[in-house]
């Protein structure tokens, strides 16, 4: 991955913004969601992080590493400041998201400053999370939620579960996400089109290897 050094925040340490998901497959709301945390958050690029075993979805029929990660690659190839990393993929071993920040956290002084990006209810369990202390240290959290998604839901779970959170999450709402990973999966399932839900690449990807054919 060859990541261009374009500018500096105030203590002269680049901002990355670190894109976490399954990413099965990728769409048009999660491009929206980078780019938009790309220009809020003043990143300097975004990693898109395919995760590779999730630690909760050991046991849930998720595609194949290589294929979220080359769908990936398709989505983002026309945004400069936008990469994919292989960090999680390939390991074999379930990944944490505590390894991952660390992998991008750490280099040449002044060390980067890292945003993680990703689903609000993913980051409502950062409680159950390895190592879930430090990484509150390490990083600041963008929560992304969808249109409808209740704010108040958010806090008050926040609140009770991990109230050392609200110091370093910001909730984000992308009117973008109303389209989601499992509305795609479904549409392929019952031969209904996907059009311009996910960048054309990506859709061609998904009918050249059947993927999403049959239930889950
Ligand atoms: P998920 O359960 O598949 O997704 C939860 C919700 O968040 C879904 O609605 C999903 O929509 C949305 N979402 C996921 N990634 C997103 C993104 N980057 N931008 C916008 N919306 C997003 O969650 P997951 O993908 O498995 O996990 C999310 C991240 O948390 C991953 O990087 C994972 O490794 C990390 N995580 C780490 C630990 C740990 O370290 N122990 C545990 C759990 C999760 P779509 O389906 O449309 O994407």
């Amino acid at each position: 991955m060859l990541l261009a050094a374009t500018k500096k925040n105030k203590t002269g340490s680049l901002n990355i913004g670190v894109m976490g998901g399954t990413f099965d497959p990728i769409h048009m709301g999660h491009l929206v969601t980078a780019e938009e945390a790309r220009q809020q958050f003043d990143l300097d690029y975004v990693v898109f992080v395919p995760a590779g075993v999730p630690p909760h979805k050991e046991k849930e029929a998720i595609s194949l590493p290589e294929h979220r990660y080359l769908m990936t690659s398709l989505a983002v190839m026309s945004n400069p400041s936008f990469f994919v990393s292989r960090v999680e993929i390939d390991q074999e071993a379930p990944t944490y998201t505590i390894d991952t920040v660390r992998h991008f956290s750490c280099g040449k002084e002044p060390q980067p400053e890292v945003f993680f990006i990703t689903g609000a209810d993913a980051i409502l369990e950062i409680f159950t999370w390895k190592d879930y202390e430090e990484l509150l240290r390490l990083c600041t959290f963008i929560a992304v939620s969808r249109p409808g998604y209740s704010l108040d839901h958010f806090h008050e779970t926040m609140e009770r579960t991990c109230p050392e959170m609200r110091h370093n999450v910001h909730l984000l709402e992308i009117p973008a996400l109303a389209v989601s990973s499992t509305f795609i999966r479904e549409r392929v399932t019952l031969s209904k089109t996907i059009k311009y839900l996910t960048p054309e690449p990506v859709e061609q990807y998904i009918k050249k290897h059947e993927l999403y054919l049959t239930d889950r």
